[in-house]
This record gives structure tokens, C-alpha cells and sequence, in this order.
């Protein structure tokens, strides 16, 4: 590289991405990506759960041809950026039904000379009604991982996950699963994750999305956190735009900002991976999907410059909570 060009960390990190593999998106929601326009941004403003019925609409009347041109017009603009593995959750459930399977499929048989896509089913209606569990075990001979919502199940978040722990070994399939999303220290679903994880020896194959939540914890319960996972091997993913976003509020936490504490998880040798999450929906209107955003967004949120552990953040820790690599 060029001397005059010393200062420019942000090329320094593109090409050692570059020359580990490539981008890895370890998490995003292609089927939705790119249905937002100005008539639908004021949904924008309601509330995560209740968004996870406002998408109903647009999953009843989208077309299988619809969704697929929506994750391919998603996929090539994560191919532009060099993303070499991009993992995405699909809705299955009684609304979609199995179009978002479908188009996903396709997808697959298109793009796979160009990159290794993963599919994760996302259980937006929770697993525990007879007519969400029917989907939810329609999609598990599609996926390659198993994926979870314990807060749509909201009081019964540990049935939740025995649902899907039981299938996972069954299946001998990871599991990724949404926790502790609202940034607040009532949730303790990152917890409840490793306990489960423990009950059902699946160690080495849970990954916690977002734990956004353990952040607002004391050290003290953070710090015996860590513990619990290294010894369960559990893995996160972060999404960092999706969650900055986070609502102010008068509840009390110790001073932090709403992200996982990544720093201390890779401190404590818990690997962290990275997503988009949702791009250009009404969960994320102006979301554009891009890497190096999320990255920023991690480095500064965290304060965290270590180029090395930022390089594998963006690349094998993202294979690795994927079960591409060990
Ligand atoms: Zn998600």
C-alpha cells in the first residue's frame, strides 16, 4: 500500500477482508429486504412486536416471483460489496406459507457458483400453536439451520426453545436465535439460551443473535455470562445498525450503548460475528445492507479498534457461527 495512504484504515480492513474469504453476512431477512416506500415508512415507528404482524400483508400478497426478485435484487448488492457467504433468515409460517421457501430455493440454484447462501426459517408466529409449529416443522427439511424467536412465545420463551433444541438434535442442525433485542436488563433470554443449551448438550451449536440486553446487565452478571458461554461454546451474531436504534427510556442500566458488549465477548474468547439484519423494510426503512456500515457501527459502539479481531469479525467468525468452519 501506498505510504501517503497510512491513513486509511477503512482500505487496510477492506483488503485483509478480502484476502480472509471475503464478507460474511451472518444474518439478515432477504425475503423482506427492499419492500419499504414512502407510504409504508410510517409503520416504521411501531413497536418490534408489533411489526411482527404489520409484515403479514406483504407476506399474504407477494407473489413466490415477488420475494425472489426482492432477495436477488438484495443478493446482488451484497455481492458488489465482495460478501462471499450471506446467511438469511425466511419466514415459514401459516401467512407465507412455503413461497419464501420456494424463492429461496431458486435463489440457491442461481447464485450458488457465486457465493455459499444459508437459510434459516424465522418462527414470526412463535412454535407453540399447532398451525405455527406445522410450518415451522415444514421448513426443517429445507434449511440449513434451525432459527428462533422465543419473544414472539413471550412467557413461555423456555417451551420455545425446548421446541427447538429437541428438533435441532433430531436434525443435527444449529440453531441461531433472536435474544434480547429491547436493550433492557428485564430481558435475561441470553441466559435462559445457554441454560438450554446446557440441558441439551448441544454445545458448539447455538448461536445468540443480537443479545443486545446483556449489555444493560451488571459486570458481575455479564462477566458469569461469559463464563457460561465459553464453557457451552456459544457464539454471537450483531446486526449494530439494527439495534443503535434502541428507544430512550427511564429504565436503569449501567452506561453502555445498544450493542452486545463485543469487546468483552471476544475478551473472553466467544466469537462475534456480523449482519445486516433487515434491509430497507419497515423494520429498517433506510438500511442499505451494507457491510462496512455495520462494521463501523461496531467499532465505534464498542470502541474497538483491533484490526486482526475487526478482519474476523467481518469473515471466519461469521463461518464459524454459520457451521462452515470449525
Ligand atoms: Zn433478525
Amino acid at each position: 500500500m501506498n505510504k501517503k495512504q497510512d491513513w486509511n484504515l477503512k482500505n487496510l480492513v477492506l483488503e485483509k477482508i478480502k484476502e480472509q474469504g471475503g464478507w460474511v453476512n451472518a444474518h439478515s431477512h432477504l425475503d423482506r429486504a427492499y419492500s419499504i416506500n414512502p407510504q409504508s415508512l410510517e409503520l416504521g415507528n411501531e413497536h418490534l412486536h408489533k411489526k411482527w404482524t404489520l409484515v403479514d400483508g406483504l407476506k399474504k400478497s407477494s407473489t413466490i416471483k415477488q420475494i425472489y426478485d426482492r432477495m436477488a435484487f438484495a443478493l446482488e448488492r451484497q455481492l458488489e460489496q465482495g460478501v462471499t457467504v450471506l446467511a438469511s433468515f425466511i419466514d415459514v409460517d401459516e401467512v407465507v406459507k412455503d413461497k419464501a421457501m420456494k424463492a429461496a430455493q431458486k435463489l440457491k440454484e442461481n447464485y450458488q457458483k457465486d457465493l455459499k447462501l444459508v437459510f434459516i426459517n424465522q418462527a414470526l408466529k412463535g412454535v407453540l400453536n399447532p398451525q405455527a409449529r406445522f410450518w415451522f416443522e415444514e421448513a426443517l427439511g429445507f434449511v440449513d439451520i434451525i432459527g428462533g424467536l422465543p419473544g414472539k412465545d413471550a412467557g413461555q420463551e423456555a417451551e420455545h426453545l425446548d421446541v427447538l433444541f429437541a428438533l435441532a438434535k433430531k436434525h443435527k442442525k444449529m440453531v441461531h436465535v433472536h435474544v434480547d433485542q429491547l436493550n433492557s436488563p428485564k430481558e435475561k433470554e441470553t441466559e435462559l439460551l445457554i441454560k438450554k443449551t446446557q440441558e441439551y448438550a448441544l454445545g458448539g451449536r447455538v448461536v445468540a443473535v443480537h443479545a443486545v440486553s446483556l449489555a444493560a446487565q451488571p459486570v458481575k452478571y455479564r462477566q458469569k455470562i461469559y463464563q457460561e458461554m465459553q464453557k457451552n461454546q456459544l457464539m454471537v451474531i450483531v446486526c449494530p445498525t439494527a439495534w443503535i436504534d434502541s428507544r430512550r427510556s427511564e429504565e436503569l442500566a449501567p452506561i453502555h450503548n445498544a450493542i452486545a458488549p463485543v469487546e468483552e465477548l471476544l475478551e473472553a474468547k466467544i466469537p462475534v460475528g456480523l449482519g445486516t439484519d433487515n434491509i430497507a423494510d419497515i423494520y429498517k426503512p433506510f438500511s442499505d445492507g451494507e457491510m462496512w456500515t455495520e462494521l463501523r457501527f461496531l467499532l465505534e459502539t464498542c470502541h474497538f479498534y483491533d484490526i486482526k479481531e475487526l478482519v474476523n469479525i467481518a469473515t471466519i467468525n461469521g463461518r464459524k457461527a454459520l457451521g462452515l468452519i470449525t
